[in-house]
């Protein structure tokens, strides 16, 4: 018979199938095992958990999402972090915890596909949503007394604006406004929003830090007290993660340093190669000097990477999609932050639900391609690019 303790969290007899022994032999696994287990034993009281709430149904807690979850706070430097079946799951759960009808929300104007029209259907429910161009200057000129919360993404989707966190935080400070900040495409690796006045970060676990494009998860992470409320709309919701995909994310986490640093470097070399290449209008990537977020995500990223995510303009729709077809090893697709590479068309994914005058206004043209840069050896990846770009006008 051997006992597991995780974190005085579960403490529970296990019986091997072999094992007939008792007490002979201390097993011990250097893994956690994985809690594939819908309920706990309950008889009376259920199995008491140090944050308060209860362990008997794995809708509610389960230990290897908890294990997620310690690991995800742990990256974040956070106090508390809740895990989610994907980062909309993470983001809408969120919402119905803080928000009612008449709240007002301000929201950048470029983000997450999903996310933006998912801030405009809260209009349905009486919330008040204002859109703002992805700059500091212009969140905080719409962010007034009356703002409820702000939601931003570090680095936005799919032009790589890189937001200044700080500035928008001392604005929500000033008028008491929850900031929630998406730290989806920098990683707590580059930045941490809550060291900077953030009140909540939000996190695809989709993208970098599961990395394999394999799984689907999401996360909340904030400091202070634990929120028993945002727990109980993620029990009610229904919207936690299920234990093997749990398990799965975090498997993967345990090479995000190395594999984001990789991704960077690659999609630095990638972004150079590209600035100078006669059939590419225009690179957007913050690790290139003469990029206009250059400067501020000097001053916000702990290190000089800026992530595996470039952005660039072929001139016109054929082109990208001529583009598109003529990758051979780069996987044309929808996501990003995984080992393999992947070639998105945003104007068909993530910005398909913004207005055409709002997708000028950021840069998104119908020439634009964003890559997500994987583990692929950089020769190979250069040359596949090489070749397609063969086929552009
Ligand atoms: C993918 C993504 C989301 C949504 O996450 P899912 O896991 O796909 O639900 C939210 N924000 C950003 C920045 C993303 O890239």
């Amino acid at each position: 018979m051997v006992i597991f303790r995780i974190k005085n969290y579960v403490e529970k007899d296990i019986n091997l199938p072999w094992d007939q022994r008792e007490g002979e032999i201390k097993m011990k696994p250097l893994h956690d095992p994985l809690y594939i287990t819908a309920v706990f034993k309950q008889v009376g009281d259920a199995y008491p958990t140090d944050r308060g709430t209860e362990l008997k149904y794995s809708r509610e807690e389960n230990p290897t999402v908890r294990k997620l979850e310690d690991k995800l706070a742990e990256l974040e430097g956070s106090d508390n972090a809740l895990a989610f079946n994907s980062g909309m799951s993470a983001i809408s759960t969120l919402y119905f915890s803080l928000l009612e009808g008449g709240d007002k929300v301000v929201l950048s104007m470029e983000g997450y596909g999903t996310t933006i029209e998912l801030a405009k259907l809260l209009r349905k429910f009486g919330v008040d949503v204002k859109l703002a161009y992805p700059s500091a200057d212009s969140l905080i000129e719409t962010i007034d007394e009356e703002t409820k919360l702000v939601l931003v993404e570090t680095m936005t989707n799919p032009t790589l604006k890189v937001i200044d966190v700080p500035e928008v935080a001392k604005r929500c400070r000033e008028v008491g406004a929850i900031l929630v900040v998406d730290n989806t495409f920098v990683t707590p690796l580059l930045y941490k929003p809550l060291e900077d006045g953030a009140s909540y970060v939000v996190h695809s676990l989709t993208k970098y830090i599961a990395g394999h494009n394999d799984v689907l998860g999401g996360a909340v992470l904030w400091n202070g007290e634990f929120s028993r409320d945002l727990w109980e709309w993620r029990r009610r919701l229904g919207t936690i993660i299920q234990p093997f995909d749990a398990w799965m994310i975090e498997r993967g986490m345990r090479t995000l340093e190395v594999r984001f640093e990789r991704q960077s470097e690659n999609a630095m070399a990638i972004a150079e190669f590209l600035k100078d290449h006669p059939k590419v209008r225009e690179v957007h990537y913050p690790g290139l000097k003469d990029d206009p977020y250059y400067k501020v995500a000097r001053r916000l990223f702990k290190k000089d990477l800026y992530g595996g995510v470039v952005a660039f303009d072929l001139g016109s729709g054929d082109n990208a999609l001529a583009f598109l077809r003529g990758l051979k090893r780069i996987f044309p697709s929808p996501s990003l932050g995984g080992v393999e590479s992947i070639a998105t068309y945003p104007v068909k994914s993530a910005a398909k639900t913004l207005d055409e005058e709002i997708r000028e206004i950021l840069g998104i043209t119908d020439g634009l391609i964003r890559l997500s840069v994987g583990l692929e050896p950089l020769d190979e990846l250069i040359e596949d690019i090489d070749n397609a770009l063969g086929v552009v006008r």
